[in-house]
């Protein structure tokens, strides 16, 4: 079986539209909502994720860059979650949306307490094209889980900074912290900028 050309120009699309939102110096308010309507629209269609930055790992889940803004104003990263998989309670320090583009995951908010740290309501359930926000604003420590024990998901999240680079941290129920800085999984970004087979 042959494998689909990724449909590139839905991605490019897609950088250039969020590039053009950052581009207005909104508040943060402005530029989730409006970058949750462009968001949607991309994880609404599951034709563009090239394979290589769709492969999950069985050691731990994989997050793949896909385009940093130069100025560093937003990032477009891949999360790829084997069967089971999930993450530590952890932060982000800047705003960031969650699309889920295949698969399903699910999404349980905390917050600081006395104790340590108390689960906010029940998980919230991601589907293909649902889109969630976490911020510092809006609540920002949360954990993420595959929802299926049986296949990958993959989520695409966008960030206000050049994500993988930021300082930020996981947390212990019992409210222990540890910073990390989370990197990515990949050395190579696509290539979206190749018009010449369009
Ligand atoms: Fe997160």
């Amino acid at each position: 079986m042959s494998v689909p050309i990724a449909n590139l120009a839905r991605l490019r699309g897609f950088i250039e539209d969020f590039s053009r939102l950052v581009e207005k110096n909104l508040s943060e308010p402005a530029v989730v909502e409006q970058g949750s309507v462009l968001l949607k629209s991309l994880v609404s269609h599951d034709d563009w994720l090239p394979t290589e930055f769709a492969q999950p790992d069985p050691e731990r889940y994989q997050q793949f860059l896909l385009h940093a803004d130069p100025l560093g104003r937003f990032s477009v990263v891949s999360f790829v979650w084997g069967p089971g998989q999930r993450t530590p309670i952890h932060d982000h320090r800047v705003w960031g949306l969650i699309g889920m583009l295949r698969g399903s995951e699910q999404s349980q908010g905390f917050s600081a307490s006395a104790q340590g740290f108390v689960a906010d309501g029940g998980p919230i359930t991601l589907n293909p094209g649902d889109v969630e926000v976490v911020s510092p604003r809006v609540g920002d420590i949360h954990q993420v889980s595959n929802a299926f024990a049986d296949r990958t998901s993959i989520s695409i999240h966008v960030y206000g900074a050049n994500i993988g680079a930021v300082r930020r941290a996981t947390y212990s129920l019992d409210g222990g912290e540890r910073l990390f800085i989370s990197g990515y999984s990949n050395r190579l970004l696509p290539n979206v900028w190749d018009l010449s087979k369009e």
